[in-house]
C-alpha cells in the first residue's frame, strides 16, 4: 500500500509516533493509500525546520526567492498528467476538470506571486512642516501555517504557500486529510526546484490533532485557513488569546440571479457548471438559483433537460462530466439533504439519488439535483450542502432578488445574469458578498481581492492583499 509521507526540512519522513490513516479512492469505495497521522512532535519538528530556515529565506535576494518560486510553476506544468491524474483519483473529481483546471492554477500561483513579490511596493509619507518622513518596512511574519481543504486540493493548497514563501515566510502546511496525494508531490517538485531545506514543511494528519497543533502552536503566529465556516470559528477561537494574524476563507451558499433580460444561452450554459462543476463542491458554486418569474418555467424545463445530459461517470473517463463525491460520509450528509426536501416544503425536479457506475459499484456517486423550494428560509437554502445540489425558486422584482440574495448567514460570492447596467449595478453594491460575477461566474484574476463576509470568513487572498497578510508593517518616521 502506498504510503505517503510528510515533507520536513526538505526530506520525505513517516510519522513520529507510525499512525496512519486510510485514504480512500472516491469512485471505488476502496483505500488506496496511507496518510500519516501526524502528532504535536512532528508539528513541532516541522515547526523547528521552518524556524532555522526563516533568517536566510527572508533575507535572501528577491531575485532569488522569485526565481525558485518561477522554477516550482514550471514544474508543476512538466508534472501536469501526473499530479491531475493524482488528483481525479484522490479527490473523485474528473479528470478533465484537474488537468484544465486544478492543476495549472496551481502552477499559475506560484507563477502570479513569483512575480507579484517583485512589484509589492511600500508606502512613503512625507511629514508637510514637520521636517519628517515614514515609510514603511514590510516584514515577513516568521513561521506561518497554511491549512486548506479537500475540494480544490492543490489549487488552494498553493495559493496560500505561494504568497506566503514570496512574502520571505517559512511555512508549516497541512492539506486536508481526505486529500493529501498532491501535496504530497508536491515536495519533490520544491525539493528539485531548489526550495532549501526548512522553507516549506508539510504535516499530513486530521483537523483535530495535526491542525490543532498548527493552531495551538504558540510561535507559529500567522495562519491562513480555508474550510468550513465551523472549523473557521473554532481557529478564531483558538488563536485569539495568543493575538495570532487569521486569514479565514470559510463556507458559502451563493445566490444565481437570473433576470429575463440577460444573454439566456450563455447564462444557461454557465449556471449549468456553477451547479454541478466539481460535484457541486466549489465554494463559489450557485446554489440557490433565483429566476425571474417571467422566464421561470421555460428555465426549468431547459436547465433540466442540459442538467440530464451530464455525463456521471469515473473521473479518470474523458467523457465523464461529473464525478465522484470526495467520501462517503460527505455523499450521505449531501443525501440527507435531499432526503428533507419534501419535509422543508421543495419538490425535487430533476436527480435525488445514488448512481450506480459499473465496474465502480462502490463509488460516491450522485445525480445532480435540482429542488423547487417556495420559502428561502428553508435548511436547502440556508444550510451549505456542498454536493450537486441546487434549489430554483422564482422572484418578481429587483428588490425581491436583493432581499433574497441576502437571506443567508453567508457572504461569499454572487452571479447576477442582466443586460441592464443600472440593475447589476445597484445588486453589484448592495448584495453582501465579497465576490461579485456579472454575467459570468469564477472568472479570476489573480490580482483580485478573493474572499468574503459574514460567515463566509474574514480577510481577503489574492495579489497585493495575499502579500500584505504573509507581511507585518512596520512604520519608520525619519526627522531631518
Ligand atoms: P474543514 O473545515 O472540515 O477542513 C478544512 C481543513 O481544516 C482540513 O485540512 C482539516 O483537517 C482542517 N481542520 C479541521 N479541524 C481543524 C482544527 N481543529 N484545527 C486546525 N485545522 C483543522 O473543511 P472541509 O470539509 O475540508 O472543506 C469544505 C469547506 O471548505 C466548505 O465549507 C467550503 O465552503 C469551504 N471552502 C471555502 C473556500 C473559500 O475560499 N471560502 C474554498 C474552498 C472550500
Amino acid at each position: 500500500m502506498k504510503k505517503i509521507e510528510n515533507y520536513i526540512n526538505g526530506e520525505y519522513s513517516t510519522p513520529i509516533e507510525n499512525r496512519w490513516i486510510d485514504n480512500y479512492n472516491p469512485s471505488t469505495g476502496e483505500i488506496y493509500s496511507l496518510l500519516p497521522n501526524s502528532s504535536v512532535t512532528d508539528v513541532q519538528m516541522a515547526y523547528e525546520a521552518a524556524k532555522t530556515a526563516f533568517p536566510s529565506w527572508s533575507t535572501t535576494s528577491l531575485q532569488h526567492r522569485s526565481d525558485i518560486l518561477a522554477k516550482i510553476a514550471s514544474l508543476i506544468i512538466e508534472n501536469l498528467e501526473l499530479l491531475a491524474n493524482a488528483e481525479a483519483i484522490d479527490n473523485g473529481k474528473p479528470l478533465s476538470l484537474a488537468t484544465s483546471v486544478d492543476i495549472p492554477r496551481a502552477s499559475s500561483n506560484f507563477d502570479f506571486f513569483a512575480h507579484a513579490i517583485t512589484q509589492f511596493a511600500s508606502e512613503a509619507h512625507e511629514s508637510m512642516g514637520q521636517n519628517a518622513i515614514n515609510f514603511t518596512l514590510r516584514n515577513p511574519i516568521g513561521v506561518v501555517g497554511c491549512i486548506s481543504p479537500w475540494n480544490l486540493p492543490l489549487y488552494l493548497f498553493t495559493w496560500k504557500i505561494a504568497p506566503a514563501l514570496a512574502a520571505g515566510n517559512t511555512v508549516v502546511a497541512k492539506p486536508s486529510e481526505i486529500t493529501p496525494m498532491t501535496a504530497y508531490l508536491l515536495g519533490d517538485i520544491c525539493t528539485k526546484a531548489g526550495l532549501p531545506k526548512g522553507v516549506l514543511n508539510i504535516v499530513h494528519g486530521l483537523g483535530n490533532t495535526t491542525g490543532q497543533a498548527i493552531i495551538e502552536h504558540p510561535d507559529i503566529k500567522a495562519i491562513s485557513f480555508t474550510g468550513g465556516t465551523a472549523t473557521g470559528a473554532h481557529i478564531a477561537k483558538t488563536a485569539a488569546p495568543m493575538f495570532k494574524k487569521l486569514s479565514l476563507e470559510l463556507g458559502g451558499k451563493n445566490p444565481n440571479l437570473i433576470f429575463a433580460d440577460c444573454d439566456y444561452e450563455k447564462m444557461l450554459t454557465t449556471t449549468l457548471r456553477s451547479s454541478f462543476a466539481n460535484q457541486g463542491q466549489i465554494c463559489l458554486c450557485g446554489s440557490r438559483i433565483f429566476i425571474e418569474r417571467t422566464i421561470y418555467d421555460q428555465f426549468k424545463k431547459d436547465f433540466i433537460k442540459k442538467t440530464k445530459a451530464l455525463k456521471i461517470g469515473e473521473p479518470l473517463n474523458k467523457e465523464t462530466n461529473i464525478g465522484a463525491l470526495v467520501s462517503k460520509s460527505h455523499l450521505e450528509k449531501v443525501k440527507s439533504y435531499i432526503d428533507i426536501a419534501e419535509q422543508e416544503g421543495g419538490t425535487i425536479l430533476y436527480g435525488g439519488d445514488y448512481i450506480t457506475v459499473k465496474g465502480y459499484e462502490n463509488g460516491y456517486y450522485l445525480q445532480p439535483t435540482i429542488i423547487e423550494v417556495t420559502d428561502s428560509n428553508c435548511r436547502l437554502t440556508q444550510e451549505e450542502i456542498f454536493g450537486p445540489v441546487v434549489t430554483i425558486m422564482p422572484f418578481d422584482t429587483d428588490d425581491q432578488a436583493l432581499s433574497l440574495a441576502n437571506n443567508v448567514r453567508y457572504g461569499l460570492s454572487a452571479t447576477i445574469w442582466t443586460n441592464n447596467l443600472n440593475r447589476s449595478m445597484y445588486l453589484a453594491k448592495h448584495i453582501q458578498a465579497g465576490i461579485i460575477w456579472i454575467n459570468t461566474w469564477m472568472m479570476r484574476d489573480l490580482r483580485t481581492p478573493f474572499g468574503g463576509v459574514k460567515d463566509s470568513g474574514i480577510g481577503r487572498e489574492g495579489g497585493f492583499e495575499a502579500l500584505r497578510f504573509f507581511t507585518e508593517p512596520k512604520n519608520v518616521c525619519i526627522h531631518y
